[in-house]
């Protein structure tokens, strides 16, 4: 119980994900947050470049570790020890995929929950895709970003 896996894309981290990992490490001994190598998305940022940017904004917490992983959650929660996975949620149209993905993962594991955190309402409708969206477009991106995110983001544009 004392361990939770926070499994995810993180194309790039934003500051909704951020307060969910914050929120995790304040209710979880340990928190492992880990970008997904092969997603279902089509990824703007490496592997590497999504992990990189994951360790410096959530190097302030002492009881979050960063790593990769394949494959299966529920193999990942196995090998890190999580008999948590934790997601956000965010509006309902998140629902349907997030009830997919739990119930799945309890067939394939029955010892591992998954744990919702309702997303904080300021972050409600932020996602990374929009972000980069909004970046591509000349928007500011400031607030929806950490800092070293948003250069990472326009870097990227260049
Ligand atoms: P995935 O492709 O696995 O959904 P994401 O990086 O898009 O990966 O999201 C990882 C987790 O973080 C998901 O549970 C998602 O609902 C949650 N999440 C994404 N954006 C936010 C946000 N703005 N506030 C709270 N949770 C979020």
């Amino acid at each position: 119980m004392a361990t939770a896996l926070y499994p995810g894309t993180f194309d790039p981290v934003t500051n909704g994900h951020l307060d969910i990992l914050q929120r995790a490490s304040r209710v979880f001994e340990r928190v492992v947050v880990s970008a997904s190598e092969a997603s279902h998305k089509t990824c703007a940022f490496s592997l590497e470049e999504r992990l990189s940017l994951l360790r410096t904004v959530a190097g302030q917490l002492p009881n979050v570790e960063v790593m990769p992983f394949k494959g299966l959650v529920v193999e990942c929660a196995r090998q890190v020890g999580a008999g948590i996975i934790v997601r956000g949620l965010r509006q309902t149209t998140d629902f349907d995929y997030e009830f997919a993905m739990a119930t799945m993962n309890t067939r394939l594991a029955p010892d591992i929950e998954t744990l919702f955190l309702v997303a904080s309402s300021q972050y409600h409708y932020l996602s990374s895709s929009l972000v980069r969206e909004i970046a591509a477009l000349g928007g500011d991106i400031s607030q929806f970003v950490p800092p070293e995110v948003e250069d990472a983001i326009i870097s990227k544009l260049k």
